[in-house]
């Protein structure tokens, strides 16, 4: 799902902007409801150069107008039955059965992560959701996006978490624990073992970060001081 990339045409400029995308071979996934795109490009002389074309699992598509890049331009088309024939006068509220699941078309926005993995940006497509779906739906994250804000979540929770134990004069480096269970490539510092990175805190075998020279007694919290513990190895450590 999610898999719109930066435009072929402006390399140079990896973004769209909001309202624009997906991308051909792209798919979301709603309320268990797939709708998947298409490009197609349209003969000299049509109304438009090019059109994106959702097509639900029942055969039903919505089509609006792309740019040359394939992203979506202002033109909506509207939805078409199975056989490609236009639906006239209805927009959103043409239905349509999809395994049993009533559904109508839904301009849904997408959070998404730029290549660079910093900043976001949203898109928007024409997706097949159940008629009863909230009228206010949870937003829809990308997985790109995802990975990063739990990645950023860690990284600020454990800096935050050190800080307080650490010596005034120590050094708080911001790091994600997960970048030294990596180098040291799940196995625990202490006893040696594999560290099972599916298992999760508060359990005893739980990966954690161990201070080599220990906060207590001046330890910095950087990513040279740490090396990946099993929860219990850390806190058998610290209590002798
Ligand atoms: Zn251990």
């Amino acid at each position: 799902m999610f898999h719109t990339r930066p435009s072929s045409r402006s390399p140079e400029l990896p973004i769209e902007w909001e309202g624009y995308g997906p991308h051909p071979g792209d798919g979301v996934e709603r309320y268990g409801i797939l709708t998947q795109y298409l490009v197609q490009d349209m003969p000299d002389g049509y109304f438009t150069s090019r059109i994106v074309v959702a097509v639900a699992e029942s055969g039903d598509m919505f089509v609006a107008g792309a740019t040359d890049d394939g992203y979506y331009s202002s033109l909506v088309i509207g939805p078409h039955g199975p056989g490609g024939e236009r639906i006239e006068g209805q927009l959103f509220s043409r239905t349509f059965d999809i395994n049993g699941v009533l559904c109508q078309w839904r301009r849904e926005r997408i959070t998404d992560l730029q290549p660079d993995s910093v900043d976001y940006f949203f898109w928007e497509c024409y997706a097949a959701v159940p008629v009863d779906a909230p009228a206010y739906p949870e937003p829809m994250h990308s997985p790109r996006y995802r990975a990063e804000m739990d990645r950023r979540r860690r990284v600020s929770s454990n800096a935050a978490k050190h800080e307080r134990r650490a010596r005034s004069e120590a050094t708080i480096e911001r790091f994600d624990p997960v970048e030294v269970y990596e180098r040291d490539a799940w196995i625990c510092g202490i006893c040696e073992e594999q560290v099972d990175p599916q298992v999760l805190h508060p359990d005893a075998m739980s990966p954690s970060l161990d201070h080599v020279v220990p906060l207590s007694k001046g330890g910095d919290h950087t990513r040279a001081n740490s090396v990946l513990a099993h929860l219990i190895c850390n806190v058998r450590k610290s209590a002798n």
